[in-house]
């Protein structure tokens, strides 16, 4: 028998409205039957911040867990100070994709295995990555909230920021499963070129397929691009990698981030948006979830009500995703109390070291 802490968000009413709403502490990924079944005791909460939260307490001490389970929607954040203090853990599972919550050289430095559901949700993330370019570049957002009661038939107002996709030049900074899956959505757009920024560079095959083009040059991709999204994880390479200097090569564009809050600097995206240099910003990922209320991402606003399509950490969470990151959830955590084989490319830190080459440039 082992102790799986499971640190999800509270869906309320709707969990118990919604039983396929599974990334909740009360339909719980499945992991109660699955528990149930085998003998496990398993501590449920939402609790998550501060040395006495039910996450804290339950991972660490003597008696703490062997397996902690968390999303990217509510992020438990597994610092090395935590790692230090749980000499129990022995597994941490991300139920969904993108595990910079988790202290990763700590956890190699102890032995920890890190794992997530990989390629769970990247088709949920590209569409959502689409949305958010269509949404910002016909300036949506404008015209819908007109359309609401109060609003008049103003159609100069929407019209004055609105643009075709077609034509535009886009680039992905990531060009891996979901940086690829936006270029094969883009290219019945008929984008007038499209590029990607990766140390990882794609087969020539997969290039040749979408027509994409390597830009080695951070800022000179930035600078051929009139729409950039962002498709890499969140690592000591990628923080503030769009920050306060090189943003403004982004004047006159538009730039959506459905991968890490802090991979743009909140400050200098709000800044270039109020002022209006950056014509929008989009995406559903923030430096810090929950967000506090005075993030400068809430009220951020460009001329003539332009340029804010944020939402919730939402992208990769459709219900059709939650299937998915349940299932493989279980099957991670089956696998490793059963010493059977991982799915070599759910493992992001085991044996000590990174299992992956995704998240930064390191020697192994
Ligand atoms: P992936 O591992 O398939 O691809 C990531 C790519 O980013 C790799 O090709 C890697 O080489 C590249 N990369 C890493 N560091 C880079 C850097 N400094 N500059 C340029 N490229 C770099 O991962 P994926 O499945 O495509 O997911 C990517 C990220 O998206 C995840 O790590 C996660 O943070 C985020 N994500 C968000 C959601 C959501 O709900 N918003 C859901 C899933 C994933």
């Amino acid at each position: 028998m082992v102790k799986i802490v499971t640190v999800l968000y509270d869906g309320g009413k709707a969990a118990q409205e919604e039983p396929r709403l599974l990334g909740t502490t009360e339909n719980c990924l499945g992991l109660r039957e699955y528990c149930q079944k085998n003998g496990h005791e398993l501590i449920v909460t939402s609790d998550k911040e501060g040395a006495n939260s039910v996450f804290q307490k339950e991972t660490t001490g003597e008696n703490g867990a062997a397996i902690l389970v968390s999303t990217p929607f509510h992020p438990a954040y597994l610092t090395k100070e935590i790692i230090d203090k749980s000499p129990n853990l022995k597994l941490a599972v991300t139920a969904g994709i993108g595990s910079d919550h988790v202290d990763l050289n700590a956890a190699a430095s102890k032995g920890i295995t890190v794992a997530e559901v990989t390629g769970s949700n990247v088709v949920s993330v590209a569409e959502h990555v689409i949305m958010t370019m269509l949404i910002l570049v016909r300036n949506y957002n404008v015209g819908h909230a007109l359309s609401m009661p109060g609003g008049s038939w103003s159609v100069g107002e929407v019209a004055r920021n609105e643009f075709d996709l077609e034509g535009k030049v886009i680039g992905t900074i990531g060009a891996g499963r979901i940086g690829y899956r936006v270029l094969e959505r883009l290219v019945p757009f008929n984008p007038s070129k499209l590029y990607y920024y990766d140390y990882n560079e794609l087969p020539a095959e997969a290039a040749k397929k979408v027509g994409v083009e390597r830009v080695h040059d951070l800022n000179e991709f930035l600078q051929k691009c009139d729409v950039v999204t962002v498709n890499c994880p969140l690592h000591e390479g990628t923080i503030d990698l769009i920050n306060k200097d090189n943003i403004k090569h982004l004047k006159g564009k538009w730039l959506i981030n459905t991968a890490r809050g802090a991979i743009c600097n909140a400050e200098a995206v709000a800044e270039a948006v109020n002022s209006g240099s950056l014509l929008g910003y989009g995406g559903d990922v923030w430096n810090k979830q929950p967000f506090p209320e005075n993030h400068p991402w809430k009220a951020m606003v460009g001329p003539n009500g332009r340029g804010n399509a944020m939402t919730l950490h939402t992208s990769g969470t459709s219900l059709d995703a939650q299937a998915r990151y349940a299932k493989g959830t279980i099957e991670i955590i089956d696998n490793f109390l059963n010493n059977k084989p991982q799915r070599k490319e759910d493992l992001i830190v085991d044996a000590g070291g990174y299992a992956t080459a995704a998240y930064g440039q390191r020697n192994k």
